[in-house]
Formats: C-alpha cells, structure tokens, sequence
C-alpha cells in the first residue's frame, strides 16, 4: 500500500476492514529525532471493529526493528517494536461524558473520513518509545566512551599545556 493511505474511519470501523502494510523507518518524519539510522520497517495491521459496548474503535498492531541510540554510550541500539492497541473513534461534536466510565483507560482518536493511516501508526510508536533507551547491560555498550575516559592519563592528552607554556 501507499504510505499516503487514509480511511474513512468510522465507515472502516462499521464495516469491521482491515488494512496491512509496510511502511520505511524512513518515511516517518517525526521519529527521525529518535533514531540512529533510518534503516528498518515497520510492519502494521489496522482492524475495524467493535468494543463490548458496539462503540467503534481501531484496533493496531505494529511490529518491527528500529534502531534508536543508546542513551548511555550513544551506539546504535537494536529495538524491537511491537505494539498493540486499540483506539476509540470519536466524533469531534459528540459529548462523551457519561458514556466512558473511566477515559484515561482508553485512547481516543479524533473520527475522521479522511485518517492518515501512516500518520496514526507514527503517533503510536512515538507514544511507545522508551523515554531514554539504553543497551540492557552495561557491558554490552560500545566500549568507545569507556576509552575516552581513560585515556585522560595518557602523556599526549597534556600535550596542549605544554604547549601554552612555552609561550
Ligand atoms: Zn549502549
């Protein structure tokens, strides 16, 4: 499919469609910020249904392999992606009050005729990213910046002051 696809969500959900797809880390312009390289896809399920209470909702699955940088040695750092949820479609005019029993246990998305699939799938995994991601152990993070460190004691580190005193 084309990473351009939109449905007509609440129709999509009535009629209990599914769309399948694929889309290019790279063609996810927002989770550039987040990413060590843009290699990798990203392989999505969007269904139409129903909850218990026939209201309409979209349920997703997302799945695949994004690298992000490692917040501790700044190397890339290997993320497996795999999300699943379900979104409630609501219409912007329509009063909700009374109808959820507790709204922060539920995601809501705006109804639309027109919802950017690609768009939605990339506000999921932003929502999902870990907020500072790290190798699991310490051990397995690139020995670069260890290396630095250390190398303070070395002679040529000084080698800039020596430089200043002859001046
Ligand atoms: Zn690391």
């Amino acid at each position: 499919m084309s990473a351009q696809a939109v449905i007509d969500s609440l129709e999509f959900a009535r009629t209990e469609q599914e769309l399948r797809g694929n889309l290019p880390a790279s063609s996810l312009a927002r989770l550039q910020d987040f990413l060590y390289d843009s290699a990798g896809s990203i392989e999505f399920t969007v269904k139409g249904c129903h909850d218990a209470e026939k209201r309409p909702l979209l349920a997703l699955h997302i799945s695949g392999l994004l690298h992000l940088r490692c917040q501790r040695c700044l190397e890339r750092l290997d993320y497996p992606l795999r999300l699943s949820n379900a979104l409630l479609l609501a219409r912007r005019d329509e009063n909700l009050d009374g109808t959820v029993a507790d709204p922060a246990a539920i995601d809501y998305v705006e109804a639309s005729t027109a919802l950017d699939v690609a768009g939605l799938i990339e506000d999921e995994i932003l929502l999902g990213l870990p907020f500072s991601p790290r190798h699991e152990e310490e051990g397995t993070c690139s020995n670069r910046t260890k290396g630095t460190e250390r190398g303070g004691g070395k002679p040529g580190a000084f080698a800039p002051l020596a430089g200043l005193k002859k001046i």
